[in-house]
């Protein structure tokens, strides 16, 4: 194998990358990065204002980047939003599939209706459009990438999100059998399991809500030491290790779960 440069390791110029829930927190910084190393970044979220103001503030910095509005649990609308990402950029190289929704139920009080949304949205919608990117991938002959973001909740639990739990250790399931599956087709599937990272959706939660769940305050300093890095994170903590599975760095990785949670899952 020829011995590439560090930068050109990290380069992704002439990639294109699809991020799910990109307006915000860990899907917007990721866009960041990726665009930053050269990729173009379509950006798919509900939230269309917000999506199209990160695409902006990218092309601020001299990156590139555009916003679709998209739901990821309504399956019928990912082929016309790969068709149009692969028209405004050229190509679809990498997904990201970060959209992802926590709210909270007790197990005892859980309706269908709240159980059905996170799994369509959590689970349901990540294995569409992967199964919709890969198809694009292997239609182009490019290789491509896929990241998953899971959490350290598909490995450890939460209570009151019991749904979420499901969902993401479903979705730690699911990252092993697209790799398998996709390997061949030169398409990387890796997964990162975040732990507790700042972001609008974490900071909306309100104390009274975390206390009935019988959840910590993230900013509690009792919470803090149970972290060994002993800080909370922040989105772009979880970016930079988006940016290395899309990079040539991560070539040999496939089915991979890298957990980054400042060595949560170790106390
Ligand atoms: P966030 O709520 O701050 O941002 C989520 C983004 O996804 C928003 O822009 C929102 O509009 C969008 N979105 C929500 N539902 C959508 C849908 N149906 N279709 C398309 N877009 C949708 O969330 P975050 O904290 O940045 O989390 C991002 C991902 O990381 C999620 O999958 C979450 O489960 C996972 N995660 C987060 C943490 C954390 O502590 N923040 C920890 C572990 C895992």
């Amino acid at each position: 194998m020829e011995q590439q440069s560090n930068v050109s390791l990290f380069d992704l110029h002439g990639k294109t990358a699809l991020i799910t829930g990109g307006a915000l927190g860990i899907g917007q910084a990721s866009a960041r990065r990726l665009a930053e190393a050269g990729a173009a970044t379509m950006l798919v979220d509900i939230n269309l204002e917000a999506a199209r103001a990160t695409a902006q503030d990218i092309q601020a910095r001299g990156g590139r980047a555009s916003a679709l509005y998209g739901d990821v649990s309504e399956v019928h609308s990912i082929d016309a939003i790969i068709q149009t990402t692969v028209e405004t950029f050229g190509s679809l190289d990498i997904l990201v599939n970060n959209a992802g929704i926590y709210p909270f139920a007790s197990v005892l009080e859980m309706t269908e209706a709240a159980w059905d949304q996170v799994l369509a949205i959590n689970l349901k919608g990540a294995f569409f459009y992967a199964q919709k990117a890969a198809q694009q991938m292997i239609k182009a002959g490019r290789g491509g990438r896929i990241i998953n973001i899971s959490s350290i909740n598909g490995l450890t639990p939460t209570r009151f999100l019991s749904h979420y739990d499901a969902s993401k250790g479903g979705m730690i399931a699911l990252n092993r059998t697209l790799a398998l599956e996709l390997g061949p087709h030169h398409i990387n599937v890796n997964a990162i399991a975040p732990g507790e990272i700042i972001t609008p959706g974490t900071s909306a939660a309100s104390p009274e809500t975390l206390e009935q769940a019988g959840v910590t305050d993230m900013n509690n300093s009792d919470f803090l030491q149970q972290i060994p890095l002993n800080r909370l994170g922040m989105p772009d903590d979880i970016a930079r290790v988006v940016l290395f599975l899309a990079s040539e760095a991560a070539s040999y990785m496939a089915g991979s779960l890298l957990t980054v949670d400042g060595g949560y899952l170790l106390t």
